[in-house]
């Protein structure tokens, strides 16, 4: 089960990919994540990254590809995978079909879960994550049974910088422009499946369970 999840920054990825990982036992890869985790840790790519995800930028091709190649090559993905956050950009989607490609892999979907833009900011602003153990919250569609306090792990929610309503007006614009082309390079290699994401959290997920449990079959 080798899949891509895509969709505009507050559409959901985050929270189905979580569902996704746990039902089917597959490794979750964000690269958003490696990068925070590198930033917490200052390493190198932490240094390197943290200069553009502050501008709400994207890294540079040639290092998140490096890490991607890094990750995907573990043994843990040859059960399968779940890309989130990647490929951001066309030269992305070129180099993981080439890297899939050496692995003998191949991709089964990429799955588009679909915001309308205005809906989006609402969401970003309203995104809180727990700082123990990344479970994502939403102050009004997806709130925590208690105010600041992961439902979870019990760790304290906090607003992820890059989501400020300055950052998110820049990291939606920069999004908008890159996620396109890569839409119609999945959807012409015949990858590309569109899911409904102004539905319900589970629903969301049952349309995602439809379309990935025939490849089980
Ligand atoms: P995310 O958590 O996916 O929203 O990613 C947060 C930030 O990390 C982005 O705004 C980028 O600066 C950086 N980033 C994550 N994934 C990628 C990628 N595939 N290509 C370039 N930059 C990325």
């Amino acid at each position: 089960m080798n899949l891509v999840l895509m969709g505009l920054p507050g559409a959901g990825k985050g929270t189905q990919a979580e569902k996704i990982v746990a039902k089917y036992d597959i490794p979750h890869i964000s690269t958003g994540d490696m990068f925070r985790a590198a930033i917490k840790e200052e390493t190198d790519l932490g240094l390197k990254a943290k200069s553009f995800m502050d501008k709400g930028e994207l890294v540079p091709d040639e290092v998140t590809i490096g890490i991607v190649k890094e990750r995907l090559s573990k043994d843990d993905c040859k059960k399968g995978f779940l890309l989130d956050g990647f490929p951001r950009t066309v030269p992305q989607a070129e180099a993981l079909e080439q890297l899939l490609n050496d692995l003998e892999k191949g991709l089964d979907y990429v799955i588009h879960i679909e915001v309308d833009k205005s809906v989006l900011m609402e969401r970003l602003t309203g995104r809180r994550i727990c700082k123990d153990c990344g479970a994502t919250y939403h102050l009004v569609f997806n709130p925590p049974a208690k105010e600041g306090v992961c439902d979870r792990c019990g760790g304290e929610l906090y607003q992820r910088a890059d989501d400020n309503a300055e950052t998110v007006q820049n990291r939606l614009e920069v999004n908008m422009k890159q996620m396109q082309p890569l839409l119609d390079f999945y959807q012409e290699k015949g990858y590309l499946r569109n899911i409904n994401g102004q539905q319900d959290i589970q629903v969301v997920f049952q349309e995602i369970e439809k379309l990935v449990g025939d490849l089980r079959a």
